[in-house]
């Protein structure tokens, strides 16, 4: 069985930055990724533009210059696969972590490939795995997917976007431009608040002049082939409709963490226990990175605001000195 000081479960951002900062260390590390490399990233829009600069998507002090201030997916995806091969990172892809558990000397990590010994395990597994279900009639049926791709798919098709944030404007915006019929429904009163401000007003205003339909304080009671039943104020009512796209938001896999023993708090937010300082958890040299710390509050931190903990992480092996010899 293979040994190193850190394997690290996740090959994000997040999970780059802590090899990087491994390797810093002089430490051996191993980054295992069920995906292509920044996976999360891969499976987003392909259109979809960052709502940071790029200076603040930066890890390993490579600079990330992209056209205009605010990167694209493709622009990204190019930036970390550079990070990676500048940085040399030993990672292994399409390789999934199933399970690790306390040895003698650390931890054995069961994958899909093979079996380790880890001194120390950081898990940054991210939270884009396991989409918010509806739990609606019909949710499962083809048309409706909770991953928006492409617009081009929709053209001349009636589209009904559930949902108010960033991926669901961008979805019903994208659509319409290639001549979709989109409709919109959202939980709450309005278009969300986060919305990226240059991306708002030009919803509100297609709402507004009539080319998006829009049902606020409704849901989505039932999918079915040809038609959706939407509860709205005024009563229900059932909508043509070809296509469902769901942004209703995605959640970390916390039974995993909760598996492996990592105690999360008993609140609808399920955070998982760390120390903010180390970012170690209840379990003694086992981390978490990134955004899978949030819990279900998944908005709270993002590649800009978690980059750091590699370095808070890698601090705490540092001098606790858990390392093989
Ligand atoms: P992820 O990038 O999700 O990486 C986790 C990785 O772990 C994935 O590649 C996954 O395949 C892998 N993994 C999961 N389980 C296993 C396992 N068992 N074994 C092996 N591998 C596993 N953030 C910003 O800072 N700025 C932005 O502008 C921004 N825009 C965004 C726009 C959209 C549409 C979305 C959805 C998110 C955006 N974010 C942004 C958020 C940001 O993308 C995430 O916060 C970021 O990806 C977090 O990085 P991470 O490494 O923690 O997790």
């Amino acid at each position: 069985m293979k040994k190193y000081d850190i394997i690290i479960i996740g090959g994000g951002p997040i999970g780059l930055a802590c090899g990087i900062e491994a390797k810093k260390a002089g430490l051996s590390y191993l980054i295992l990724e069920k995906g292509a490399l920044v996976n999360s990233l891969y499976n987003y829009p392909l259109n979809m533009t960052f709502f940071s600069t790029s200076e603040r998507l930066e890890i390993g002090d490579v600079p990330f210059m992209s056209v205009n201030p605010k990167p694209t997916r493709t622009e990204a995806l190019e930036y970390y696969r550079r990070v990676a091969k500048q940085w040399e990172l030993n990672i292994r892809l399409f390789e999934e972590v199933k399970s690790f558990e306390p040895q003698n000397e650390g931890y054995s990590i069961v994958s899909s490939k093979g079996d380790y010994l880890a001194k120390n395990v950081i898990v940054s597994t991210g939270f884009y795995d396991i989409p918010h279900l509806m739990n609606v009639p019909g949710e499962e049926l083809d048309k409706v997917t909770h991953y928006y791709k492409d617009p081009n798919y929709y053209a001349f098709q009636k589209v009904l976007v559930v949902g108010a944030s960033n991926s669901a404007v961008d979805a019903a915006m994208e659509t319409w431009r290639k001549g979709a019929e989109v409709t919109i429904v959202v939980r709450n009163a309005e278009i969300g608040q986060r919305v990226k401000y240059w991306v708002k007003p030009d919803i509100e205003n297609r709402i507004k002049e009539g080319s998006i339909k829009a049902y606020f304080n409704s849901e989505v009671k039932e999918i079915k082939e040809r038609e959706v039943v939407i509860t709205t104020p005024e009563g229900e009512i059932s909508v043509e409709n070809d296509f469902v796209i769901a942004m209703t938001g995605y959640q970390p896999n916390l039974p995993f963490l909760s598996k492996m023993g990592i105690e999360l708090s008993k609140d609808e937010i399920m955070k998982p226990q760390y120390s903010e300082q180390s970012m170690e958890t209840n379990l003694p040299n086992v981390y978490l990175a990134g955004v899978v710390c949030g819990g279900m509050n998944t908005h709270s931190l993002f590649i800009e605001n978690s980059r750091v903990h590699a370095e808070q992480i890698l601090e705490s092996i540092v001098a606790k000195e858990a390392r093989f010899d």
